[in-house]
């Protein structure tokens, strides 16, 4: 459907297309629409709550929030409080929750700007505290861990965290209004654990109940959960990695999953020259030339996110698949291109991953890691640009 298109950046106006650019990460918000929208009806009723945390895992906060919020999201999630404040500094009035706290947190900043509030147990006495001084009662969900072992109550705790959030309900200083998890191993959907840790939630769901709380989200899918689990979508699926296009599955490409990847990150050749048999490239000389061949810089290194790890990560270049070669530097790495004239390959765009050139999937695979970390990595000196490409459309 979407053809790879000759122009450097799809759908907008020529005088952009010859905007001077030397690195740039493309972020096609048509492929967002799409992505929401498809997991919005899959989800629906349950809604959609845009996890746009880190930068929105390297895509840009502010756009992704607001094109995510016009796409069928009705709630927004982010991990620290300070994420969600930017997200209200810029204007943004929808639902916003935050979950991942210290005693540093500024809760009362949070209460202020009306920011939801995840909640282990710790927090409350603190969040009450906030909530007194600010003469408004916090929003709070209250999160059980069912298996994953990091933030929530435990299954023995969680009588007396309900008690203690209770206690502080009755006093008018917060309002219990949802219960939540986080799941530990959707993206593997044959292991056994996901079923488990269902079945912990709905007794912690029973439990918020009978103490009393009248509960307006119950919620405990990731995406893999959103797009393989429907018995996991309660009220609302915490929608991350597949907004962005990328699947969470290791035997599904988001092709498979009808997702569209948002990012295309892009930068030109910075050199380009014709080397004899036996060079050595990159710091070690961990690798030589097989023949007379031509090598090309890509001014792209692990400053800007591309793992020095990384073994043969793919890069496109004017439509051929080449590999790196040698290993990452911090500015730039090479590619060697094989028996091809050096005359013209400098200033050519070489396309890492992305719509028409390799996966993030791929470099994931490259540098032993998974999609989620290549994406959220990419550094800030690598400009982020804001296309509308075709996705989204009509016959979509
Ligand atoms: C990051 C995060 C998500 C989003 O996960 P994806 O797999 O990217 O969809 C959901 N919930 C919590 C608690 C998270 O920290």
């Amino acid at each position: 459907m979407n053809e790879p298109s000759d122009d450097v950046v799809l759908g907008v106006p020529d005088d952009d297309i010859s905007a001077r650019w030397e690195r740039r990460a493309e972020i096609d918000l048509s492929a967002i629409r799409h992505n929401v929208r498809r997991v919005a009806e899959l989800a629906a009723p349950a809604q959609v709550m845009a996890v746009v945390k880190a930068n929105a895992y390297g895509h840009g906060m502010l756009p992704v929030a607001r094109v995510a919020l016009e796409s069928g999201a009705s709630w927004l999630g982010v991990a620290h409080v300070g994420e969600a404040l930017e997200l209200r500094a810029a204007g943004i009035t929808a639902p916003v929750l935050a979950w991942l706290h210290t005693p540093e947190t500024d809760f009362a900043a949070a209460i202020d700007a009306n920011i939801d509030l995840g909640a282990s147990g710790w927090e409350l006495e603190q969040v009450a505290e906030a909530a007194r001084a600010a003469e408004h009662p916090a929003r709070v969900h209250l999160k059980i861990d069912t298996g994953l072992g990091r933030n929530g109550a435990s299954a023995e705790n969680w009588q007396s965290v309900l008690d203690t959030a209770a206690h502080f309900q009755d006093d008018g200083l917060l309002r219990v209004v949802g219960v939540w998890t986080h799941l530990a191993v959707a993206d593997e959907p044959d292991r056994p654990e996901t079923d488990e840790q269902l079945d912990a939630f709905r007794t912690a769901i029973e439990a918020a109940e009978a103490a009393g709380f009248d509960l307006e989200l119950r919620h405990a899918a990731n995406t893999p959960a959103a797009l393989s689990r429907p018995d996991a979508h309660f009220d609302l699926v915490r929608l991350g990695l597949g907004m962005y296009g990328l699947s969470p599955f290791r035997d599904q490409t988001s092709e498979d999953l009808s997702l569209r990847p948002a990012m295309r990150l892009m930068a030109r050749i910075a050199n380009a020259k014709r080397v004899p048999a036996d060079h050595g490239v990159s710091y070690g000389l961990t690798y030589r030339t097989e023949g007379t061949t031509t090598l090309a810089l890509v001014p792209l290194g692990y400053a800007d996110g591309v793992p020095r790890v990384s073994v043969e990560g793919p890069v496109e270049v004017a439509g051929t698949r080449y590999v790196s070669c040698g290993r990452v530097a911090m500015d730039q790495f090479v590619v060697d291109l094989g028996d091809v004239p050096a005359d013209g390959v400098v200033g050519e765009p070489a396309v890492l991953f992305g719509d028409g050139g390799p996966s993030a999937d791929e470099w994931a695979e490259a540098a032993g890691t998974i999609n989620y970390e290549i994406v959220t990595r990419i550094g800030n000196r690598v400009a982020r640009t804001y296309v509308e490409g075709s996705w989204g459309e009509a016959g979509d």
